[in-house]
């Protein structure tokens, strides 16, 4: 029989919906996993919650009341506000913080009335407010990668993407701004997609840079993603500005669409000078997959590729500069016990619970927002948006879907990039363009490169083209197996 971590959601589901096993044994099954687990994935775990919502989703079951995925364990990054867990953004300025409410990302996939009926094991390791590219910027400790546990399992969704490569957990949620979802999949050989910007709700998903995070699945397969997606998205207008009025679609219903004849875009730009040379064989033996499947693939340009990398580097800083005044010890956050007046008090306690990188940005951002830099970088910066958002539309009249690496390597080493700051901005420069544009991005396992290490492709649709991707995803992995294939270390 196969162990039940060894199942995906879309075969817990059905075998929970057909009293084959019990969300009770499901739950205790992952949660001992994931106490054993010394990866550093896990910031919070709470057993007694988590087995009273195993026995609940077990009564909705019992009822036929049970929502779509009711019994699946996952687990959410800690940046989902959650009121039976604490939540800390991965930030000392948080610690111990325990939030009033549930983010609506929360809420539509748990046990509550009208939710998809998930178990929350737990809460996930991060970026500090989301901020990296290797998870190494967690206040509280790094990850390692299941597949290797000198490298690192990527970021900002570290956490996740390490519980779901090692099969502590079927599913995490994830949030990506400029590739959180995205990069963490690919360097840990799982499936991971962003939704268009808007389609899920931010409402209680802690700010880092509002006009581009967006929450989206990480699980094995794309039919997993597919599952989760539709219980994810959908309008929440009255608590996020930015929430769009367009229905939850069933993503899941249509995975096995023909690929016959679809365009698949391959700009230029993805393939040049500081590509790993062991990244682009995988991704050309996916896109060959892809040929065989029937698609036809394209020749784009994407100009302004580069650019996506001062531009993001700007946008996203100005953002997190005013979004994380709120953590001055009095609205939000950790106090200082040490001050004289209210400025020290405020200075200290930022100067006490924010972490270099925070710091960083913070300063970068109120640096090109500032009275005579604005124009300079931060207005510029948003014209340039518009044009790689421009670039990727010439694109889209020529091709359905977009294909290329996620990342120009594979996982590094723990500690290789540390120190520094900008080589770790490099990295990001395939995931950076959808996402300044808002389109939807996801990375499905392509095979492995450099040291073995696993090879994500990025598959990028235009807007609310989710159900194409997640489709092209599925077929991919209909015909390959390296979704499948486990690190060595797990059993
Ligand atoms: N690596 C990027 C950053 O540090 C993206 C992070 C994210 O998507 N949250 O900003």
């Amino acid at each position: 029989m196969t162990a039940l971590h060894d199942l995906t959601v879309a075969a817990l589901a059905a075998d929970l919906r057909a009293k084959k096993v019990s969300a009770t044994e499901v739950t205790q099954h992952f949660l001992a996993r994931c106490q054993a687990d010394n990866s550093g994935a896990f910031l919070s775990l709470n057993p007694e919650v988590t087995m009273a919502q195993a026995k609940q989703a077990d009564a909705q079951l019992a009822a036929g009341t049970a929502g779509a995925l009711a019994g699946v364990p996952m687990a959410h990054k800690d940046i989902f506000v959650t009121t039976d867990f604490p939540t800390t953004a991965g930030s000392k300025m948080l610690e111990g913080y325990r939030s009033p409410f549930d983010a609506t990302v929360v809420c539509k996939l748990g046990v509550q009335l009208g939710g998809a009926g998930m178990v929350n094991l737990g809460k996930l390791n991060c970026d500090e407010f989301a901020m990296g590219s290797s998870n190494e910027n967690s206040a509280y400790k790094p990850v390692t990668n299941p597949w290797n546990t000198l490298r690192v399992p990527g970021g900002s969704s570290g956490g996740s993407s390490a519980a779901v490569a090692a099969r502590l957990i079927p599913a995490a949620t994830g949030t990506d701004t400029g590739g959180s979802i995205r990069q963490p999949a690919s360097f840990c050989g799982i499936t991971g997609i962003k939704p268009t910007y808007g389609r899920a709700s931010r409402y209680g998903m802690i700010a880092y840079a509002s006009s581009l995070d967006q929450a989206g699945p990480m699980a094995r397969t794309a039919e997993d993603c597919a599952l989760m997606l539709s219980a994810m998205c959908g309008p929440d207008l009255d608590r996020d500005s930015t929430s769009l009025d367009v229905p939850a679609e069933n993503f899941a219903r249509d995975l096995n669409v023909s690929l016959d004849g679809l365009r698949i875009g391959i700009p230029k730009e993805f393939f040049g000078e500081g590509l790993a040379s062991g990244v682009r064989a995988a991704v050309d033996a996916a896109l060959k997959e892809f040929e065989k499947l029937g698609a036809k693939l394209v020749p784009i340009s994407l100009p302004r590729t580069e650019l996506s990398i001062p531009v993001y580097y700007i946008i996203a800083p100005a953002e997190a500069s005013s979004n994380l005044s709120r953590f001055d010890g009095v609205k939000f956050g950790h106090r200082t016990k040490d001050y004289t007046d209210l400025v020290s008090m405020y200075k200290r306690s930022r100067a006490e619970g924010f972490g270099e990188e925070v710091k960083r940005r913070i300063m970068t951002g109120a640096y090109v927002l500032s009275h005579g830099y604005y124009d300079a970088y931060y207005l510029q910066a948003q014209k340039i948006r518009r044009m790689i958002s421009d670039d990727f539309q010439q694109a889209f009249k020529v091709c359905d879907v977009i294909a290329g690496p996620v990342a120009p390597t594979v996982a590094w080493k723990l500690g290789e990039k540390t120190h520094d700051p900008v080589a770790n901005y490099l990295a990001d420069i395939f995931t950076l363009p959808a996402s300044l544009a808002g389109l939807p991005g996801m990375s499905v396992p392509a095979g492995f490169g450099e040291e073995g290490m696993p090879v994500g492709l990025q598959l990028i649709g235009n807007y609310f083209k989710e159900a194409q991707l997640l489709n092209a995803a599925h077929r991919l992995q209909q015909a390959t197996d390296y979704h499948l294939r486990q690190p060595g270390g797990v059993q």
